[in-house]
Formats: C-alpha cells, structure tokens, sequence
C-alpha cells in the first residue's frame, strides 16, 4: 500500500509553529516510506477565511519546502462531492434529517446531559411525527450499541462506547457541509492513508471513524500528537512570543535549522540533536512519537541554527548577508565593503547565531564614516580615551600586519607609553564599530584599512 499524507490547515490564521510541525510530520512519514505528501486548504468557513491567511501558509510552506507533491486541494471545490455522501448516507438510513428548532435542541441537550447521555433527536425514529418546518439538518445515526476503536500511532489503543457519542451534524440547514463529513470525504477522495495532527483532533478522530464505517470506507491510521507548549509548560500562544513561522523567516533563520528544530518537538531518534532532512527521512517511521507535550524553546532554535551556519559555505554566507542586508536597508552595497565583510565574517560567526543578527552588526563595515554610537558605549569617549587613541592614530603606519607580530608590537606600545590595553581597545571599538562588544581590533584593522581607521578616530575625536 502506498503512504499518502496530507497537511490540511484552515486559512484562518498564520502558518503557526505547530501547523508547520504537523505539515513536517507528515512529509517526513510519506517520504520515509516512498509515499506522498498532499496539502488541501480548509476553506469551507468563509469568514474566518481570509485571503492574507492564505498568503501566509503558502509562503511559510514554501520557504520550509513543505508545500506538498501536487497542486493544493481546496476544500471548496469539493462541496458537491460532500452533497453526494451526505445524500449516499441518508439513502442508506446512516444518517437522517431532523427538523428540530433551536429550542427543542437546547430542551433535549439540557435534559440529557442531566442524565449523562448523549446527543439524540428525535427525528432518529422513522416513526416520530414531529412538525417538518424549515430546513432540517443531516444527522449521523450513532449506533446505541458497540465500541468504536482506533489504534493512533502517539496514542494508543482508543476505545469509546457508541452509546457515549452524539448524532452530531453531517450537512448543515443550508446544505453547507461540517468540518466532520468534509473532511472523511477529502480524505478518501485523496487517498489518505495516513494522518498525523494536533491531540485537539482526537475527538473528531473517533466521530470521522463513524463516518468511514456508515460508507463502508477504511479509515486512514491517525497519530495524534501532543500540541506544542511555551516553556512555562501552557499551550503555546502569542505571548509565549512569535509563533508564526513567517517571523523566523524575517529573522533570518535557515528553514532546514526551523524544521531540523521541529522535527525533535515531540519526535526523537536517539540523541541526535542536529541532522539533515534526508537523515530525519530515513529515521522518521512513526515510532518515537512522544506522547507529552514539548517545549518550545528559542535558545534551542537558535542553538540550532548556529549549527546550521557554521555548516553553510562561506561564499554563501557571505552573499545571504548582504541580501539581507540590502534589504532591510534598501542600499545596494559596493565591492570595498563587500571585501570588508569577507575579512571579518569568520570573527562575526563566532558571537552570531543568525543572519539578522550577522547583518545588523555590519553596518560599520559597509558604510564609510562615524559609526553610529550607542548610548551605553559612549559614556567611555571623553577627553582621555581621545588622547589615548590620537596617540594610537600616530603609530598606526608602523603596525604590522600579521596577528603576532601585531600584538607583540601592541604591548610593547601599551608598556612604553603605560597605558592599559583596555584603555586603548574599548574606546577604539567604539569609534570603529560604534559598540564594546566587536572583534579583535586586529581583525578591525585588516577589514577597515588604515586610512579609514584614522578617519574616525579623527572624526570622533577632534
Ligand atoms: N483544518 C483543520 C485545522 O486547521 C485540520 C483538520 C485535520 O487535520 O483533520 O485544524
């Protein structure tokens, strides 16, 4: 039997971290057994459908590589196909239309929750004579005897007696089909033989198992998988911070380091912490599914995506920086400072985890003049780190250009003139990036040059 698996978000929102966890889930199982992964858009509820929304989860699926084998199903299209079971359901006495009114439902509802009981109508009964106003609804017929079971491959052996489950709605009063027979009908159009997704699906899981046996259909195996937390332990939500994937594309991180991070929310293979999309294909067979829930952390992203870079070709680095950079900035950048970039970038690697962060900190390099000084760092420039670096900005002909010998000749400097090597290395930081925290200023030196070293020292200092 083939794999197919399928991500079907509902374009209500962004493209959350946990919709892309669900959607790498099940690529990876499809992939892992030579099978295929499907999206299909639920877009049946036209007012919590927007088109912004949609946007956003094609773009987050694109940029993670996650868009699936096929051209994406609308569920929209589908409405026919969802007419005719309906209809095949109710020929066949599975399901039936009640006319209740809202009052008569709310009356029943109340009475047989008192009773602990599920939802029934009346109308169930091919002999009730109640009044037909209106549009009926199309309910399921539940069955009042039995057990529904299903093997999830997170969760186990789930067993839930028939007579606990409602005769809930099938086709709506105007002849809208519910999320529940849409979705057992795309399903089976599609061939979906496998469905991995948020524990918040159990419920329905059982409710669609219904659907397939009144058709006489084969459910697909389902693997509910425990929703994602914040690190506080709630359920992951905006103030737990970004939780669209299209913020972490902006940031800049890499979308394998993204997916690399989320295949190990609520997934392991052993202790491997950082692999590649092909290793976590031929890992990923449905087992190791972990059934509580997992934290999402961003230093373990970050830490991820730190890995990520050190992995990625300099060249390509380089050149992903500068795009960034340009835009952001909107400035196209010259060879000079290109050249700047190159000097230093391995320097820069060493404290960065991110492209953004990388591109933020190389404004000093690709432009020429004062940097822009922060406020913190410019409480260490005043009229005695000036004479220390005037004083420097005179010898700077005589420094040698390799490592040792540059720092050999630096404190025999320092010594000779008794200045500490903080006095000179902190203000010069400033002046030439426009912070404390910067590479070595030997390294400044090579990727700036002397003549634009001396320029903002005299910029700054005179
Ligand atoms: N469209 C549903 C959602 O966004 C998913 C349905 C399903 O996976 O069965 O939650």
């Amino acid at each position: 039997m083939k794999v197919v698996t399928r991500f079907a978000p509902s374009p209500t929102g962004l493209l959350h971290i946990g919709g892309a966890r669900t959607a790498l889930f099940n690529y990876l199982y499809a992939k892992h057994y030579n099978g295929s992964y499907l999206l299909r858009i639920e877009d049946t509820d036209k007012d919590r459908s927007t088109d912004k929304s949609l946007e956003s989860i094609f773009e987050g699926l694109k940029w993670l590589g996650l868009i699936g084998d096929q051209p994406a199903i609308y569920q929209s299209n589908q409405i026919d196909k969802h007419k005719e079971i309906a209809n095949k359901l109710a020929i066949s006495d599975k399901a039936y239309y009640c006319y209740l009114s809202q009052l008569e439902l709310e009356t029943i509802r109340k009475q047989n929750k008192l009773q602990g009981k599920p939802f029934r109508s009346p109308w169930r009964d091919p002999y009730y004579r109640g009044e037909r106003i209106g549009k009926p609804v199309l309910r399921i017929r539940m069955p009042d005897t039995g057990q529904t079971n299903i093997l999830d491959l997170v969760q186990g052996n789930i067993n839930v007696a028939n007579q606990q489950l409602d005769d809930f709605v099938l086709m709506r009063s105007d002849d809208s089909p519910t999320y529940m027979l849409a979705v057992v009908v795309d399903d089976h159009d599609m061939g979906i033989t496998h469905i991995l997704r948020g524990d918040d699906h159990l419920n329905n899981a059982i409710r669609q198992t219904k659907i397939y046996e009144a058709l006489n259909w084969q459910p697909p195996v389902f693997g509910h998988i425990p929703l994602i937390h914040g690190s506080d332990g709630a359920k992951l939500s905006k103030r737990h911070g970004a939780v669209g994937v299209e913020a972490y594309k902006n940031m800049g991180f890499y979308p394998e380091a993204v997916k690399n991070y989320l295949a190990r929310l609520g997934w392991s293979h052993g202790n491997e912490e950082y692999f590649s999309q092909e290793q976590a294909i031929s890992w990923f067979d449905g087992s190791s599914l972990g059934r509580s829930p997992a934290r999402f952390d961003l230093q373990k992203l970050v830490a991820v995506n730190a890995q990520w870079l050190k992995k990625e070709s300099f060249e390509r680095l380089h050149t992903q920086i500068l795009e960034y950079h340009t835009l952001q900035k909107n400035k196209k950048i010259s060879d000079k400072f290109k050249e700047r970039l190159k000097i230093l970038l391995p320097h820069l690697l060493e404290r960065n985890s991110i492209i953004s962060e990388l591109a933020s900190e190389i404004d000093y390099l690709i432009y020429d003049g004062r940097p822009e000084i922060n406020s913190e760092a410019n409480k260490f420039l005043n009229d005695q780190s000036c004479n220390v670096l005037q004083l420097f900005s005179n010898i700077l002909h005589e420094l040698p250009s390799d490592a040792t010998s540059f720092q050999i000749f630096i404190d025999d400097w320092l010594t000779k003139q008794k200045i500490k090597m903080q006095d000179l290395g902190i203000p010069l930081r400033i002046v030439l990036t426009g912070g404390k925290t910067a590479p070595s200023i030997f390294d400044l030196i090579q990727s700036l040059g002397l003549k634009e070293v001396s320029s903002r020292i005299n910029e700054i200092c005179n």
